[in-house]
């Protein structure tokens, strides 16, 4: 049984490398880049609990199952949920949508991949837990914290560059802004390398590689946007990393 997750794990990793692959020649029509031809729009706010929720769901439901589990383990979990009660519901309700909407065929293949990436992390975080406070988890857990502090800093700070109402776009400005155009997935991709780090197991390191498949693109994607849009974009800013990309 072990032996056929394993497997099936190493052929959700291909996976995401040709996600990646693919995802620099489509990108993901949401946001910014929404477009017809990919189904009914439903609201933003309401796709964004659509897709996450079964990320939450399913790391609630492995906490309360495995609740006498190695306390690492359990402070892991506890993370992952935070994150997705962020994600599903805060981040939703605070949102000041744009003019376009999601198409439900993102909203699918959201809730598709939430609900593989958590089923995998939930077993695997639980049947390899890691058991003692080593150097190698305190490492994972303060830069999982500092990324999300960087991604829940930079959400907020795109979420006001919109007045309540207003739905155009507008240069972003300060702190990591000055370095790069989408500081909201660096953070996202340096708190997923934190839990990697920590958790140290497959799945960890699946979901790290799917994080990266997704949001590399699209970082591009919106720098190149960005600059398409405004003439006046810096240039010297970087696509997600500081100096390099
Ligand atoms: P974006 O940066 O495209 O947008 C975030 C919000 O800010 C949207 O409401 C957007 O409006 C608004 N916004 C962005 N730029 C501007 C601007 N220049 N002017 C005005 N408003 C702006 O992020 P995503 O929607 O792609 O993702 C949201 C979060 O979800 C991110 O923090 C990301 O890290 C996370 N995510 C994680 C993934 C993963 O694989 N782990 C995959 C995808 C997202 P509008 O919608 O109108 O563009």
């Amino acid at each position: 049984m072990i032996t056929e997750i394993r497997y099936a794990l190493y052929a959700w990793m291909g996976l995401g490398v040709l996600v990646f692959f693919l995802l620099n020649f489509i990108t993901a029509p949401y946001g910014r880049h929404s477009r017809k031809g990919w189904g009914p729009m439903v609201s933003e706010r309401l796709a964004w609990v659509l897709m996450e929720f079964p990320s939450l769901a399913i790391l609630l439901y492995f906490l309360v199952k495995h609740w006498s589990s190695p306390i690492p383990a359990l402070i892991l979990a506890g993370a992952w949920v935070l994150h997705y009660i962020y994600r599903t519901f805060i981040f939703p309700l605070l949102l000041r949508p744009g003019p376009k909407g999601t198409p439900v065929s993102i909203i699918f293949m959201s809730q598709v991949f939430n609900t593989i990436n958590a089923l995998f992390n939930g077993f695997f975080l639980f049947m390899y837990p890691p058991t003692g406070f080593s150097l190698r988890f305190a490492s994972g857990m303060f830069i999982l914290i500092a990324g999300f502090a960087i991604h829940v800093w930079a959400d907020h700070r795109l979420r006001v560059l919109r007045k309540p109402g207003e739905t155009e776009y507008k240069i972003p400005v300060g702190g990591l802004f000055n370095y790069v155009s989408s500081p909201n997935y660096l953070g996202e991709i340096v708190e997923w390398t934190g839990f990697a780090i920590a958790a140290w197991n497959l799945a960890a390191l699946a979901f790290l590689l799917w994080t990266i498949a997704n949001l590399v693109p699209r970082a591009l994607a919106h720098h190149r946007w960005y600059k398409k849009q405004f003439s006046d974009y810096p240039s010297d800013r970087k696509a997600l990393i500081p100096f390099i990309l």
